[in-house]
């Protein structure tokens, strides 16, 4: 049965996320609470379809639901194969489980991915076929919608691009290896920048050189009052990004990215040098053609979520 309502329920290591929506992407209601993963998947499972529950009851009508979620996702069996955040929830069958509380069917995807359907369907409001969302966060990933379709991979795990390789031996990433996206443009790649740039510039003034506890967003607003190096370090995250970014063209020929997430909001100090990195590129077809810019709303992962689960229903 189509429905009229999308619901999606985008759950980080942190925070959960539900929004209901319609087929155009308004917003009907939304909610954010603690995902609590020590509490086990059963109890989040359980939580979650009673929140479900009462936001149905206050618009006086059932949605269907797509439930996205920080990890890999094994499509097949609707369970998060892997999660740095969510480790609690691995192997759990998530879509079963949410499915019975809720006594319907329901999707189960990668965060990103649905972020991805968020930038095609709401962000860019399907003028373009082709769409990449980029997001950042602590680390980053990405959702590929191509030709209309969500994009998947064979495994489910496509659109990893925050561990596309873009500095051979340079700054380790979590996964393991060295000089992945993330590991440069990522909060904690932010933050390695940080102390590389002080590092070779010892003598030059910086606030942020007595700061404890350094977050990306201080760097951000270091940026915003003109310190040279917060500068310089956005300066070479926007590269990263921008390395990252050129390769995303070559392979897709996509008609729009975005980049999404907390620290997409710092792109006012690094999309100068993100674009000079595309703009160096000879092949000019592809990249001229391509807009790129950061997202305009907050929350996609939630409604894109909400969003496909309306395309997913039948
Ligand atoms: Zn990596």
């Amino acid at each position: 049965m189509k429905r009229a309502i999308g619901i999606g329920i985008d759950a980080g290591g942190t925070f959960t996320k539900i929004v209901a929506a319609t087929r155009t992407g308004r917003i009907l209601a939304q909610q954010s609470l603690p995902t609590v993963p020590e509490g086990g998947p059963r109890r989040f499972v359980r939580r979650m379809a009673d929140s479900v529950r009462v936001l149905e009851r206050g618009l006086g009508a059932k949605g269907s639901v797509t439930l996205a979620i920080a990890g890999e996702v094994d499509l097949d069996r609707g369970a998060l194969r892997c999660s740095p955040n969510l480790a609690a929830f691995e192997g759990f069958p998530l879509r079963r489980a949410m499915g019975a509380a809720l006594r319907r069917r329901l999707s189960l995807h990668n965060d990103a991915n649905m972020a991805g359907w968020g930038c095609y369907a709401f962000e860019f409001g399907r003028r373009f076929p082709s769409v990449v969302a980029i997001t950042m966060g602590t680390g980053i990933g990405g959702g590929i919608v191509l030709d209309r379709r969500l994009f998947t991979g064979s495994t489910g795990s496509a659109a990893e691009i925050g561990h596309a390789r873009i500095r051979d031996g340079s700054f380790p990433c979590r996964c393991g290896a060295r000089g992945c996206l993330e590991a440069h443009a990522g909060s904690y790649g932010v933050l390695r920048t940080l102390r590389e740039v002080l590092r070779e510039r010892p003598r030059a003034a910086s606030a942020l050189r007595a700061l404890r506890r350094i977050e990306p967003k201080d760097v951000s607003e270091a940026a915003r009052r003109g310190d040279r190096i917060a500068r310089e370090v956005w300066e070479r995250v926007g590269r990263a990004l921008g390395q990252g970014i050129v390769n995303l063209v070559y392979l897709l020929n996509p008609d729009a990215i975005a980049l999404t997430g907390g620290l997409s909001s710092a792109s006012p100090y690094f999309m100068g040098a993100l674009r000079r990195v595309i703009r160096g590129e000879s092949f000019s077809t592809p990249f001229s053609h391509t807009v790129i810019r950061a997202s305009r709303h907050a929350g996609l992962g939630a409604l894109g979520a909400a969003l496909y689960s309306l395309e997913d229903a039948d």
